[in-house]
């Protein structure tokens, strides 16, 4: 067995009651004037977190919107510049860690970032910024957060459907870290133990969205995929999701999870040592299909039809999925792409 592993510098605190910790977080990396990044949604618990960082705490920009528009990254850097930050505070899910690498990326200046969805940025160096309808991405040590803070009291009020959501997005890193062409058999236990993890949290944060033992053991199982995310090179599915949020406007998280079992059942057929390692996290011989269900079980979108594409848009998404080369499994034709985003349009595994 041959294979190469490179781990990231990362400092993550866990743990309940852990935001408490962001004064000590900051000064260890010398931070005397720090910008916060929000959604406005997040905006109450932004300005809590100001409050924790006391002089510290330079100021709040707390517009961050999905896939990282580039003015507003340039309206974000302007207020960092304004307030003097020396760096920054992102709080909230990969909008809000997005826009902190967004100005990591061009200045960089330090993110710690808290993250209270599942969506796993905080964990990556990857970068993404969305121009005229396209989004591009890319990978930069700078924008991978200092220190990441996880306290799962911050997620209990995470809506039910959001929850789910991008808790398949999480599980989605992982299925592709294990069939990755740089995966390790190191990313490869992270990423079995995290769809393990979320697997079994998420139907108890479904029936109660404030059991904080699945939201504990929720967030573990997003971290985990997070930093599968970071560590290897992604495929098919995450393609396909870039294109769909970046061109067609798609929500981010819904999208993957409506995607993932198609994906899944494309690919794993190529990929047996991901499919045994996702059978055991599982628990099941049908990966595909136990998604597809754990996903209409929990509520979520089940088709691309429900987020509203149609089958007008394929052959745009098509071309753009086949635009540039990437590792895969199996190779991408375009009649393959065609007939697995009908299934997904119409929401059934069947032919
Ligand atoms: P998001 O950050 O847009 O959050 C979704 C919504 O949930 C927002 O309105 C937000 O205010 C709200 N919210 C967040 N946390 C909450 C909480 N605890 N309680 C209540 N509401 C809460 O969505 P997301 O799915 O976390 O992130 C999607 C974005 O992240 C996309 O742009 C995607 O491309 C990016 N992303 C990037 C990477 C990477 O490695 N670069 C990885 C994953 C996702």
């Amino acid at each position: 067995m041959t294979f190469t592993y490179e781990a990231l510098p990362m400092r993550v605190v866990f743990g309940t009651g852990s935001l408490r910790q962001l004064p000590q977080e900051a000064s260890r990396l010398g931070l005397r004037r720090i910008l916060v990044l929000s959604t406005p949604g997040r905006r109450a618990l932004a300005e809590r977190a100001g409050v924790l960082l006391g002089e510290a705490y330079a100021g709040l920009f707390a517009e961050a919107r999905t896939h990282v528009p580039a003015d507003l990254a340039e309206a974000a850097r302007a207020a960092a510049r304004a307030t003097g930050a020396d760096g920054c505070l992102a709080i909230g899910g990969g909008s809000s860690i997005g826009l902190g690498k967004a100005i990591a990326l061009t200045t960089g200046l330090p993110v710690i970032g808290v993250p209270t969805t599942y969506a796993g940025s905080e964990m990556t160096p990857v970068w993404g910024l969305t121009d005229n309808g396209r989004k591009r991405t890319g990978r930069d040590r700078a924008v991978l957060p200092r220190s990441v803070v996880y306290d799962p009291e911050l997620t209990l009020r995470l809506p039910v459907d959001t929850s789910v959501t991008s808790g398949f997005n999480a599980v989605a890193h992982a299925v592709e870290a294990l069939y990755a062409p740089d995966a390790s058999p190191i990313v490869s236990l992270m990423a079995e133990e995290g769809v393990r993890s979320l697997a079994a949290a998420l139907p108890v944060v479904a029936a109660d969205a404030g059991d904080l033992r699945a939201r504990t053991d929720a967030l573990r199982g997003a971290w985990l995929c997070g930093a599968c995310l970071g560590a290897t090179t992604m495929s098919l599915h995450h393609k396909l999701c870039h294109v769909l949020g970046g061109t067609f406007g798609l929500p981010h998280a819904a999208v993957h999870t409506v995607l993932l079992p198609y994906v899944a059942a494309f690919n794993l057929p190529a990929a047996p040592a991901a499919e045994q390692a996702l059978r055991r996290a599982l628990a099941t011989d049908d990966v595909p299909g136990h998604l597809a269900r754990a996903a209409t079980e929990l509520g979520a979108p089940r088709s691309l039809a429900e987020l509203d594409l149609t089958e007008g848009d394929f052959d745009e998404i098509i071309a753009q999925a086949q635009a540039r080369p990437y590792a895969n499994p199996r190779p991408v034709t375009a009649e393959a792409l065609r007939s697995l985003l009908t299934k997904a349009l119409k929401g059934t595994l069947a032919p």
